[in-house]
């Protein structure tokens, strides 16, 4: 079997198509589990026009078990995009702990006030120094696992998204935060929408699903659909590059507990 573990809802105001036509596309891409992860409610004054606000968050879990039921063949697990940022844990702590969900994805979109993977702001990467970019983005993974309060780490190397790579080798930086997502017992989103950006690659690279293959971490897929056509998006590629990093297993959770399912 596969599953595709990162897809949106209109609620995040930047995604198009109700759960039934993201279900819908699982059906006919013949993916046999999919689970939505919209963007989370956060503190008014934290990316408000990207995701739904606290008042819609019920609404999202109707349309999720709405969907549930209008697709009873098909598996339909409840999940959630939970933004990590620094000073909003427990804001974030109270939103993820509100609902039962089957899965937490723990995410990161800005480096201090910049949401460094809106297009709107891709020109604040001019003139910095990208290897510090990359530094303050893989410290951050590092305290978002050590955190605890996610399942599955999402779009592992999203700094990369519009095709920035430091000069200098910034390997260190990567493993640093992989032994601290080790150390938290969480898997890899395995996301493919890194193909559809400049950047054109999966999240993670290959370099670094090797290095959390031997760390023993395990992995999720997700299309991060924002529109119902996506849904498993590239899933042959990611499931073949994984393979070339020695994995054999994926994860598939229920109730934010996991069990190992062989890959396809
Ligand atoms: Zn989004
Ligand atoms: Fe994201
Ligand atoms: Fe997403
Ligand atoms: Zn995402």
């Amino acid at each position: 079997m596969i599953l595709d573990y990162h897809t949106h809802t209109p609620l995040c105001k930047h995604a198009v198509g109700e759960p039934e036509a993201y279900a819908a596309r699982a059906v006919e891409r013949g993916i046999e589990e999919i689970g939505f992860s919209d963007h989370c409610p956060m503190p008014v004054d934290y990316d408000t026009d990207w995701r739904m606000t606290r008042a819609e968050y019920p609404t999202y879990i109707e349309m999720v078990s709405r969907c549930r039921k209008a697709f009873p063949k098909l598996s339909v697990k409840l999940g959630l995009e939970a933004d990590y940022h620094p000073g909003t844990e427990e804001y974030v702590r109270d939103v993820i702990g509100a609902y039962d969900f089957d899965y937490v994805i723990g995410s990161i979109h800005f480096l201090g006030d910049w949401g460094f993977d809106n297009p709107n702001h891709v020109e604040k990467f001019d003139g910095k120094d990208i290897y510090k970019v990359y530094e303050q983005y893989y410290d951050l993974v590092g305290k978002l696992a050590a955190t605890r309060m996610y399942d599955i780490l999402g779009h592992p190397d999203v700094i990369k998204k519009f095709g920035h790579r430091p000069t200098r080798d910034y390997e260190p930086l990567e493993l640093r935060a992989l032994d601290a997502v080790a150390r938290a017992g969480m898997a890899m989103d395995v996301n493919t929408s890194g193909l559809r950006r400049p950047a054109k690659e999966i999240y993670p690279s290959l370099r670094i699903l090797k290095a959390a293959r031997e760390r023993g971490i395990d992995i999720t897929f997700g299309s991060d659909a924002h529109d119902p056509k996506l849904v498993g998006e590239s899933f042959s590629e990611a499931v073949a590059e994984v393979k070339k990093a020695g994995y054999t297993h994926f994860r598939r959770y229920t109730k934010r507990r996991f069990e190992l399912v062989p890959l396809p």
